[in-house]
């Protein structure tokens, strides 16, 4: 996919930075903006968007529950845009269902890049279809349900399997904790989010993954896990 055939959704309540951010995505990508919550939903059902960069603060619906309604069917990548205050640290954005945040004032070049950054990564979409992935070595094979770490295959039990290929096709994205019990568990699992990290402890020694110097699974403080260096999907 070009890069301009990648729609965006912006959804801003303050018209000046509305109208200033919408003239400056559209060199680049289509986009279509919205001024309020309701309006946001509406259009995003209606239509497909490659991203949606975000307002926190928006009259009617707020900008958190946007971002959740669109969660419960989506993995669109996520940009939410906040005034300083309105949350507290970047933790609290990404615990959102955010994939990333900007705090205002910022530049519309950052947002662009950041932008970029998030449609350059692999879209869960596209690695379901691309079921065999390999990277720095270890090759997670999913129809044989096999991974092999240079060419070795590893013994892996099926919640091991299952929490590995979830943050490997994603690399770069952090997931919460919560948010890998649901996705590896399931939600009628009553279980822990300690479960996660039992499992991340023995996936860590079966690929030989120093938590100090991690080549591959890489621990959020306070939110979670996260698969890859930033360097490999920057
Ligand atoms: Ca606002």
């Amino acid at each position: 996919m070009s890069e301009d055939s990648r729609k965006i959704l912006l959804i801003e309540d303050e018209t000046a930075i509305r109208e200033a951010l919408a003239a400056y995505l559209d060199k680049q990508y289509p986009v279509t903006a919205v001024a309020d919550g309701q309006e946001a939903l509406d259009v995003f059902a209606a239509q497909e968007f490659s991203l949606v960069v975000l307002d926190l603060m928006l009259p009617r619906i707020s900008g958190e529950e946007v971002c959740r309604h669109i969660r419960r069917s989506s993995d669109v990548p996520i940009i939410m845009l906040t005034a300083k205050g309105e949350i507290e640290d970047r933790i609290t954005g990404l615990e959102l269902g955010a994939d990333d945040y900007l705090v205002k004032p910022f530049s519309p070049r950052e947002l662009v890049a950041r932008i970029r950054a998030l449609l350059r990564r692999p879209h869960i979409t596209d690695e379901i279809q691309r079921e065999v992935f390999e990277h720095d070595g270890l090759l997670i094979d999913l129809p044989r349900h096999r991974a092999l770490l240079k060419d070795v295959e590893i013994k892996l039990t099926a919640s091991e399997f299952k929490l590995l290929t979830t943050l490997a096709r994603q690399p770069g994205r952090v997931y919460s904790r919560m948010e890998l019990v649901e996705k590896v568990l399931g939600y009628d699992f009553e279980g822990y989010e300690r479960t996660i990290d039992s499992h991340i402890k023995n996936l860590r020694s079966k690929l030989g993954d120093d938590p100090r110097d991690p080549q591959w699974l890489f621990t959020i403080h306070g939110v979670g896990y996260r698969f890859g260096k930033p360097s490999t999907w920057d």
